[in-house]
């Protein structure tokens, strides 16, 4: 069986009483719920909140964010070290806003994934094409270039301790979704990209799929046969949809 995953990607939202309500709400409606790995990924001032509420249950939590570099004059960063000691899982590297506000190249991207997996935190490398890609045909080009940058720097075996986020950037956010046939078609070409290589490897690589994804269409996305399960920015703010959203993600067979 494939591992299914669904992360909520929190941005910049939160508060210490809303977050407890969320967390909350969101345990209480998991209770019970083991076929599919479900986590929040909260803005840093928040993560020792998550730990204390979440440690011990079945939610992993983790940073959206994290410099390449280990320590030093970097005012402003936040180190892997420092994830570690709080007991993050995981770490998002490469989201969208990241590239296209912080100006995060490839080649940054693919150090931060390096620096995560050394500190034992699984990164979840988000990849995908903009509007502008998809309209000029290119999507396949792009996700293939951004995923390379990281496999040249990683090598093709780091790609077994981690899990890739397929988010098309004109989807997020926008209440646009990808149609499942859409996101199917990329995750496929994704998979077959390293299938080529490592056959097993391939099979085996979580690939979520992120982009307006609500309660109302996850059930669809996530039956598509390369897709496993999401990476939830707006819907996971709210108790129901973000429950709702993590029981719509089965186990498939490979
Ligand atoms: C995201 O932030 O990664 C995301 C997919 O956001 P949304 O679900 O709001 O489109």
């Amino acid at each position: 069986m494939r591992a299914q995953m669904v992360l909520g990607n929190w941005k910049m939202h939160g508060s210490l009483v809303g977050n407890k309500t969320l967390l909350d709400g969101v345990l209480a409606g998991l209770a019970g719920v083991d076929s599919v790995h479900c986590g929040v990924c909260v803005p840093f001032p928040y993560l020792f909140q998550a730990q204390f509420i979440l440690q011990g249950s079945q939610v992993i939590w983790g940073a959206q964010n994290v410099s390449q570099h280990e320590k030093g004059a970097f005012t402003g960063e936040v180190s892997v070290g420092m994830l570690n000691d709080l007991g993050c899982n995981i770490v998002l590297v490469g989201h969208s806003e990241r590239r296209a506000i912080y100006g995060e190249d490839d080649a940054t991207v693919a150090e931060k994934f390096v620096a995560a997996q050394k500190a034992g935190i699984k990164p979840i490398l988000c990849v995908g094409e903009t509007l502008e890609e998809r309209e000029k045909n290119i999507t396949a080009d792009v996700v293939k270039r951004q995923l390379l940058a990281v496999v040249d720097k990683a090598g093709l075996d780091a790609l077994k301790d981690c899990v890739v986020a397929y988010e098309p950037v004109w989807a997020i956010g926008t209440g646009k979704t990808a149609t499942p046939q859409q996101a199917q078609e990329v995750h496929a070409f994704i998979r077959g990209l390293f299938a080529e290589k490592n056959a097993e490897l391939a099979e085996n690589l979580t690939i979520l799929y992120g982009g307006s994804v609500k309660a109302s269409n996850a059930v669809e996305l996530f039956s598509m046969p390369d897709i496993d399960g999401g990476l939830i920015g707006g819907a996971s703010l709210d108790i129901n949809e973000f429950v709702s959203i993590c029981k719509a993600a089965q186990p498939k067979a490979v």
